[in-house]
């Protein structure tokens, strides 16, 4: 393998019934920080069916180029379809970088272009930078149960590929009006050819918890200690019109689902407002919250590691303090 030839950082464009996915405009922002210290260009790849309007919000957010195809075989996601078409885009320009993102379809998606073109892949990754000189990408991701970040390189290989958790990097601004290149792209597949038929498409219509997207993200941990200490965070969590996360603790306690984890197991969020209710502050849980724009934090142990990364603490028993806000917000 020539290493030379490998020029540009690509970002896989996730779409879903014609909306662009965040984490793919989350990666233009990081992409853009990669290409430029290794002065290349920023590509977007976008696949799906009568998609044509999708193109210039990523020159917006950031894409040189943008390499679309446009197929009716590719409407819904398929691995057999799209490794093929990615798979066949790699091999004839030759990304340097390649990054999708962790979600269903992009690890998916990922690992499947992986063994199709023959090289490395970097798997949930929540840091990324490059060694300019070495040419080298650094995709970091926790390990050791959240210990350590490990720092994993893909020397022999290219292009050098990750999958990057949503929500760990922020969605760069928008450039109204920033303008490239669209480089239309075909693929050669027929419906019939397909071993893979999309029958009917059930969605799961149940309520589930988003904390990915909340604004406030009130969080029990064991310090609330059973059900009834939990539906106290959650009058808390109405009157702010909040989002209710937990520790694992909590939830391996039964005393609420798993939707509602946040941590190196559960969400990673950044919310504007996160309060940690009863938390000790585990790397494994301030992983997934860290990067929230303002912590609060509530603990009767002043030594409570959750302090070290809160930017307003209370060293007080939750069962007192909690009630009070929900009174005091409840009044606002
Ligand atoms: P504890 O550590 O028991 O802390 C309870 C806290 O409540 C204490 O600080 C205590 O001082 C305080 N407290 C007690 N009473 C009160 C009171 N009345 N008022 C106020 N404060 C009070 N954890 C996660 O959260 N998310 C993950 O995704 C996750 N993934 C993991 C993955 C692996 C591989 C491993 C090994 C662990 C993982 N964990 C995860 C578990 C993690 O290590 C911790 O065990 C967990 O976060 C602790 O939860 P906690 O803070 O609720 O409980």
């Amino acid at each position: 393998m020539n290493k030379e030839e490998y020029r540009g950082v690509w970002v896989f464009i996730e779409q879903r019934e014609g909306n662009l996915v965040d984490v793919g405009l989350e990666l233009l922002g990081a992409g853009r920080d990669l290409a430029d210290k290794l002065e290349v260009e920023l590509c977007g790849v976008l696949l799906g069916s009568n998609i044509d309007q999708l193109t210039q919000p990523l020159f917006e957010y950031g894409a040189d180029k943008v390499y679309v195809i446009d197929n009716p075989v590719l409407e819904q996601y398929r691995t057999e379809t799209y490794m093929k078409a990615v798979g066949d885009l790699v091999r004839k320009y030759k990304p340097e970088i390649f990054l999708y993102g962790a979600t269903a379809n992009g690890k998916d998606l990922a690992s499947a272009v992986a063994t199709e073109v023959m090289t490395g892949l970097t798997a949930d990754t929540t840091l990324l930078d490059v060694n300019v000189e070495k040419r080298l990408f650094e995709a970091s991701r926790p390990a050791f149960g959240g210990n350590i970040m490990a720092t994993i390189l893909c020397k022999k290989h290219r292009p050098q590929m990750a999958t990057v958790r949503p929500k760990v990097i922020k969605k760069p601004d928008r450039q109204e009006g920033r303008t490239g290149e669209v480089v239309q792209e075909s693929i050669d597949l027929q419906e019939d050819d397909l071993r893979t038929k999309v029958i009917e498409i059930v969605k799961d219509t149940q309520k589930k918890v988003n904390l990915e997207e909340a604004d406030i993200i009130v969080s029990a941990g064991k310090g609330i200690k059973d059900e009834k200490g939990f539906k106290m965070v959650e009058d808390l969590a109405n009157v702010l019109n909040a989002t209710v996360g937990a520790s694992r603790d909590v939830v391996e306690a039964g005393i609420c689902s798993h939707d509602h984890q946040v941590g190196q197991t559960g969400a990673t969020v950044t919310p504007k407002i996160y309060f940690a209710i009863g938390i000790s502050g585990a790397v494994q849980h301030t992983v997934g919250m860290a990067n929230s724009e303002l912590i609060f934090a509530i603990n009767t142990d002043p030594n409570a590691a959750i302090f070290d990364v809160a930017h307003y603490g209370i060293v007080a028993d939750a069962f007192e303090i909690v009630p009070l806000l929900t009174r005091e917000f409840q009044k606002a």
